[in-house]
């Protein structure tokens, strides 16, 4: 199991072209049953994956693989992906959603969409490549209000806590304890669990109105490592 990036090259698709490809996106993961929230279905449609790539894998944008950004290692994770995690999350409007991995920004920007202004989105970066691209994909398609912190994601962010929903958008050895404190009481988190080298199983976990954690497996997946502490320390 591995990704396949293909080559660079200068974009040449138009809008319309983009916005087709979108929409048949759309309808495939609503036939391969990722996709089934009329609120995330909406959002899919509505955000622009292809201004969230580097210009010269603009093109490759509704490709089910994940493409690099800057920064490294870090990877705008593919389409399918979206929906997998925020079915599984029950991503609602209204939710107060945290997101581990700002990468492009285009995960928070699709949260954004479901959650709507009753809502609000956090993202945090740890790479300050990363996190820049992602402001200013943000910024230049007017999310204004989803908030962006550049630091260590598994330490949570303690000053807008808790959610009902967080989501890690890297590979974690375990859930890291910080972000399960900040889970309110019924909220969802969705993370994949395993070595960054193999498929990992991304896991759901519950925190019941009681307290009680209730895990389960959703699928094998894979994604780039989690760094920094309770992360893998690769390269800090
Ligand atoms: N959700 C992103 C994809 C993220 S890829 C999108 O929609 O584009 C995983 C990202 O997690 C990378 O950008 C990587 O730099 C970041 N990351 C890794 N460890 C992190 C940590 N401890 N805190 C915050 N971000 C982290």
């Amino acid at each position: 199991m591995g990704w396949v990036v293909p080559p660079p090259k200068r974009p040449s698709k138009t809008a319309n072209e983009f916005t087709e490809e979108r929409r048949k996106k759309v309808e495939w993961l609503i036939q391969q049953g990722l996709l089934r929230s009329e609120q995330i279905i909406r959002a899919m449609l509505k955000v622009p994956r292809e201004e969230f790539t580097l210009e010269m894998y603009r093109d490759y944008a509704y490709l089910e693989v994940p493409l690099p950004i800057p920064g490294q290692g870090a990877t705008i994770s593919c389409p399918h992906s979206y929906p997998l995690f925020y079915e599984a999350l029950e991503l609602k409007i209204g939710d107060k959603f945290l997101e581990i991995g700002a990468g492009s920004g285009y995960g928070a920007a699709i949260a954004r969409e479901i959650v709507g202004s009753k809502g609000k989105v956090i993202t945090i970066e740890i790479d300050r490549k990363t996190y820049e691209f992602a402001v200013s994909n943000l910024q230049k398609l007017g999310y204004e209000d989803i908030l962006i912190i550049l630091g260590n994601g598994t330490l949570g962010y303690p000053a807008e806590a808790p959610y009902d929903k967080i989501c890690i958008t890297a590979a974690c050895p375990r859930i890291p304890p910080p972000l399960i404190d900040q889970l309110k009481m019924g909220g969802k988190l969705v993370a994949p669990v395993g070595h960054p080298n193999y498929p990992q199983d991304l896991i759901l976990l519950e925190k019941k109105l009681d307290g009680r954690i209730e895990i389960s497996s959703i699928e094998k997946v894979l994604y780039v490592p989690l760094k920094g502490k309770h992360g893998f320390n690769i390269y800090t």
